[in-house]
């Protein structure tokens, strides 16, 4: 057996690196070049080298050259400039119905909010408990909000809501189905075109958070017939801390379902400052105040990459990553005690692996100490977040190698 052979020798990774048609984009990260194992790309992604100009360009020319100007030439279209680039490459959808927003926390209200109550008849919101909590927080003030009933589903530590358990869940008293796409803590993929028929087969409205499967695993939201979605654009699409949301409500609500924060900005005629609120006949009416132009920077250049990438192929080496963490994982860790509790049929996997161990918490801040960066997610997970253009194959080999050392030691 020569070293190509062991998947933990330095060569196996190098060939694996070798063999990846993306492997050149990781150079346009910053901070790339260094020995850092990065494996929280999940929560909060690498900058790109180019951000770095743009944000210049942006003072010097856009902002501090127009000025005021600035407003009419370009950055009043801005969030739907780039929720429709965002539509074309990561979302699968048409134009007219992404938008930028507000935080994903903020816009979950607008959607779920506008959801129920375009349901009145109907008292109950169906959605699991391991949901991300801003999520369940959010439902839980709607729910006290308007007098509904949250009827929860349980999920298998591994796992995520099934078909299944969202049929035996909705009823003719369903407004509304909130779930994720991928979930935060097991990275389980869930069947949106499949639950989305159920929930719609019971009358509800379907509004799916894809903060964790945006810009690495594939959408098809027009396709799938979702009705409303949110997400994060810090996480694989590389915005930044705090950069904005995005929405998405489908052609056949937007003249019709109205959302509960109305500002200015979401008037069918912005200038107009009339007495009175009038909703935008489009996708419009879904902002409240002035979009945050800054925020949106970084998110343009990261789906410019994304774009010439591809995500099918941005999938193809996601997936890749998560194979090889995981074989490293049951190579490495396994006669350690450390379970993956995420599913390892990668076609039901997003874009990070957990894995279970009591030590977990205290290893991930030993590990921090090293340079190797992963997240803890309660009870006992470290996650290990692959963000596919900025890792490479060495690079889990390595940060791997460090976890079964921390996990040794203990
Ligand atoms: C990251 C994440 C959020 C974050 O919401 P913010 O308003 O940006 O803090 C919400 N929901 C899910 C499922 C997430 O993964």
């Amino acid at each position: 057996m020569g070293p190509m052979d062991d998947l933990t020798s330095p060569e196996h990774a190098a060939a694996l690196d070798a063999g990846d048609a993306l492997a050149g984009h990781r150079d346009r990260f910053v901070g790339a070049e260094t020995p850092l194992v990065y494996f929280d790309g999940n929560s909060l992604g690498r900058p790109l080298r180019s951000t770095a100009e743009r944000l210049g360009r942006f003072v010097t020319q856009e902002w501090g050259g127009r000025l005021i100007r600035g407003w009419d030439e370009q950055w009043m279209s801005q969030p739907f400039r780039l929720g429709d680039a965002l539509g074309r490459t990561v979302l699968g959808a048409a134009p007219g119905q992404a938008f930028i927003g507000d935080s994903t926390t903020v816009l979950l209200y607008k959607l779920a909010r506008a959801a129920v109550a375009a349901r009145p008849e109907r008292r109950e919101v169906v959605l699991d408990r391991d949901n991300f909590p801003t999520d369940r927080f959010v439902l839980e003030g709607i729910a006290r909000e308007c007098d509904l009933t949250l009827r929860w589903i349980d999920v298998e530590p591994d796992a995520g809501a099934t078909t299944e358990q969202v049929a035996a869940a909705v009823g003719p008293d369903t407004a509304l189905v909130l779930l994720s796409h991928v979930a935060y803590r097991s990275a389980w993929i869930a069947d949106v075109p499949a639950i989305t028929r159920v929930a719609h087969e019971a009358g509800a409205l379907v509004l799916w958070d894809l903060s964790h499967s945006a810009g690495s695993v594939p959408v098809r939201l027009d396709d799938w017939e979702v009705d409303l979605a949110v997400g994060c654009t810090y996480k694989y699409l590389n915005g930044g801390p705090g950069s904005p949301a995005f929405g998405y409500v489908a052609d056949r609500h937007l003249g019709v379902l109205a959302q509960p924060v109305q500002g200015w900005m979401g008037a069918a005629d912005v200038f107009a400052m009339g007495p009175t609120y009038e909703p935008a006949p489009d996708v419009r009416r879904f902002l409240s105040g002035t979009p945050p132009i800054v925020g949106m920077l970084a998110v343009e250049e990261m789906l410019a990459l994304l774009e010439e990438a591809g995500m099918d192929a941005v999938r193809a080496k996601s997936v890749a990553l998560t194979d090889y963490a995981v074989a490293l994982a049951d190579r490495l860790l396994a006669p350690l005690g450390v379970c993956v509790v995420s599913p390892r049929d990668s076609s039901l996997r997003g874009g990070h692996v957990t894995l279970q161990h009591p030590r977990m918490r205290q290893v991930t801040a030993e590990l921090w100490e090293a340079d190797v960066i992963p997240d803890y997610r309660d009870p006992d997970g470290l996650r290990v977040g692959l963000s596919p253009l900025s890792t490479s194959f060495d690079e889990v080999r390595r940060g791997m190698v460090a976890l079964r050392d921390r996990v040794a030691a203990g």
